[in-house]
């Protein structure tokens, strides 16, 4: 069995959303997009999945904004039987006063299983164009003054400009009457302080950069190497876990309910409505599929240096411009990924 342990859970609850952030990697599934739903086999999952003491953390996001389907966020919250630590990834977009209930919900879901949840908000100039209710200002005096029990607060951006997310921040806590600063942690990491209440701000690079994409986002390389600076070790697929501990599985649940290891996702593993899924069981799918172990145990950076002069392999490198969105595309063209398999 390969030594796996740390895994991430990240379950897309939907593809709906009218935020129309120009930056919008699911653009086109708004159109017809659609929620999960939970069935019985997908509950008895997910608490299996869940309930794993070699589970991490149990992100819940979307193709679109989970806010659309807080009630099935709700649901998944109550299959845990404690001590587990949820986060869920959102714009934020509700008007303020369905924002305070839908925390205090929340926090009194999660206070009651022991557990933690962290509340990420994005915080990039896309979000905040778009965004009609702004809802970090908001947020963030909300949790000054009430103190949530079992959540936490933090943001995220989608481009690593800092300075955005950095001057915009300050103004809106500034806003509720709040003087904060920040400081920097690490190469992809801020942290927001008000008074001694800390707030982090991480910071994602570019996927699919375009003419329009104003400059100073990483190259893959460079977007490689600073992940591999924040955990202390070579970049593989994987939940990353910083040295000296071992990676984990970074399982993707999609809103129809397929299933696939982030960032591998030309292998679609089964269906969370039909299928069993246990940890154990994926270790050993990792295990016993060339490119699937492949990508789990050599660094990536190794992998893709196969493909040096490949006019094609190259193009797509670059235009991806991402580690997880590198494999499935390259895996589009003939031939490419078997390259990553020879050892
Ligand atoms: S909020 Fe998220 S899903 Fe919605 S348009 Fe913006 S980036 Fe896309």
């Amino acid at each position: 069995m390969m030594n796996l342990n740390g895994h991430l859970l990240y379950l897309d609850i939907t593809q709906i959303c009218g935020v129309d952030c120009s930056f919008c990697m699911y653009a086109e599934k708004h159109r017809n997009g659609i929620n999960f739903q939970m069935s019985d086999t997908a509950s008895q999952n997910l608490r299996a999945l869940i309930n794993d003491r070699s589970v991490k953390r149990v992100s819940i996001s979307g193709e679109g904004e989970p806010l659309n389907n807080a009630a099935v966020f709700h649901q998944i919250l109550q299959l845990s039987e404690g001590n587990q630590a949820f986060e869920f990834i959102s714009s934020g977009f509700w008007p303020h006063d369905m924002l305070a209930d839908f925390i205090e919900v929340t926090d009194r879901l999660v206070h009651g299983n022991r557990d933690t949840c962290n509340i990420r908000l994005s915080c990039d100039s896309y979000h905040v164009e778009k965004v009609r209710h702004k809802p970090h200002g908001f947020s963030l005096d909300f949790w000054l003054r009430t103190k949530p029990e079992s959540l936490s607060l933090s943001f995220r951006s989608v481009d690593t400009d800092r300075e955005f997310a950095r001057a915009y921040l300050l103004e809106q806590v500034a806003q509720y009457g709040w003087q904060g600063h920040v400081t920097p942690h690490g190469e992809l990491d801020d942290i927001l302080w008000v008074g001694e209440r800390s707030f982090r701000i991480d910071y994602k690079n570019h996927v699919h950069p375009s003419a329009a994409t104003p400059p100073g986002y990483l190259d893959l390389k460079g977007y490689i190497s600073a992940l591999e600076a924040k955990v202390g070790k070579p970049f593989t697929l994987g939940s990353l876990n910083p040295h000296p501990s071992s990676n984990g599985i970074d399982l993707t649940m999609k809103p129809d309910g397929r299933v696939y290891l982030y960032g591998a996702e030309n292998d679609l593993l089964g269906n969370i409505h039909h299928d069993e899924f246990t940890w154990d069981g994926l270790c050993q799918r990792i295990a016993d599929t060339p490119l699937l172990r492949q990508l789990y145990t050599t660094p990536l950076q190794e992998l893709l240096s196969r493909f040096d002069g490949d006019l094609t392999a190259s193009r797509i490198i670059s235009e991806a411009n991402n580690p997880y969105w590198v494999v499935k595309e390259l895996s589009q063209e003939p031939n490419l990924v078997e390259r990553m398999i020879a050892s």
